[in-house]
């Protein structure tokens, strides 16, 4: 038997066609429209695409975008000013600050300067204290997680009760999604790098989220058949044939992984079309912040 296709792409279309029409609705009662600020430090190619795809999602969808391109060497005084700038100014709503930053900026600090109410990428720390909070909720939600329970709840509307293994505890991913699985009343256990056993906590787990950065780590007789299968990895592995020189592949190791889900995204079309979708939604809600 093989496994249900998670389509990424297409779940992003239709959220993206309701943003679309949101952002419509809005233009014709001549309301404020939303606007992305987007800034990216230096010449990181995989940083220049996925900044290139999100300025263009927002011109499909009517978002105002306001793009800033800073030398490698920017100061990090120079990067905090033009976000503070950027936390005044009433036509952005959102700021994203494309990450990794190069060696020399201090991250935290970065990210500790964005207004919450603009933190349209869900993770500074403020959100990301609201989400760990039983009670409270972030004003934003991280993008890559939020994508990844939409198409979890894409083919599993209810998934109380459940044990998730997410592969990865980073900031932006793996810690965000085990949190947010855990609202969904699912149990999720967070493995990482230093986690014996890998392999045997993901045949006792109904839902499996690989975010290592792992070319096709987890293999198809880790998975629990029946169980839902989301690949947040992108990884760029070598590819004579092919005419870009290399390809992209997730963490799971499809062609196996597929003969035991019941549902599984694919790499590329899976969890990264979601992101951006995501992105956008963060940036229409966060109108509702001005
Ligand atoms: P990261 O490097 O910050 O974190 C990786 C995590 O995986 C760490 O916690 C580490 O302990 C764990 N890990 C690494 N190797 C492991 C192994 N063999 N076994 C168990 N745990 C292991 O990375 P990140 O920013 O969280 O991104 C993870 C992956 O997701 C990357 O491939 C990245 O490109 C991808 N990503 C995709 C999207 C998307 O939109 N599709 C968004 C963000 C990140």
């Amino acid at each position: 038997m093989s496994a249900e296709i998670i389509d990424g792409k297409k779940l992003a279309e239709s959220i993206k066609n309701e943003i679309k029409t949101a952002i419509t609705e809005r233009e014709e009662k001549s309301l404020p429209l939303p606007g992305l600020a987007t800034i990216l430090v230096g010449n990181d190619p995989a940083s220049r695409t996925y900044v290139a795809s999100k300025i263009k999602t927002t011109a499909d969808l009517g978002i105002r975008s306001f793009s800033y391109d800073l030398d490698e060497n920017c100061p990090q005084e120079e990067l905090e000013n033009l976000i503070l700038r950027l936390n005044e100014d009433p036509d952005v709503q959102g700021i994203l600050v494309q990450l990794p930053l190069p060696g020399h900026l201090s991250e935290d600090e970065v990210l500790h300067t964005i207004s919450p109410k603009k933190d349209v990428d869900g993770i500074h720390p403020f959100n990301a204290g609201l989400l760990s909070r039983k009670y409270s909720e972030p004003l934003f939600y991280p993008c890559t997680p939020s994508g990844v329970i939409r198409m979890i709840q894409s083919v599993c509307p209810d998934i109380s009760g459940m044990n998730a293994a997410v592969i990865g505890r980073s900031s932006i991913v793996g810690m965000p999604t085990a949190m947010m699985l855990s609202r969904c009343n699912a149990t999720p256990t967070i493995c990482h790098s230093y986690t014996k056993h890998l392999d045997e906590i993901c045949r006792e787990s109904d839902i499996i989220v690989a975010a290592a950065g792992s070319p096709g780590l987890v293999q198809g007789d880790w998975v629990k058949p029946g169980a839902i299968v989301i690949d947040v990895g992108i990884n760029h592995i070598p590819d004579k044939n092919g005419p870009r020189g290399y390809k992209l592949v997730g963490d799971v190791d499809f062609e196996s992984a597929v003969k035991r889900a019941g549902a599984i995204s694919p790499v590329p079309g899976g969890v990264g079309p979601m992101t951006i979708a995501m992105l956008m939604a963060n940036t229409l809600k966060a109108i509702d912040y001005r």
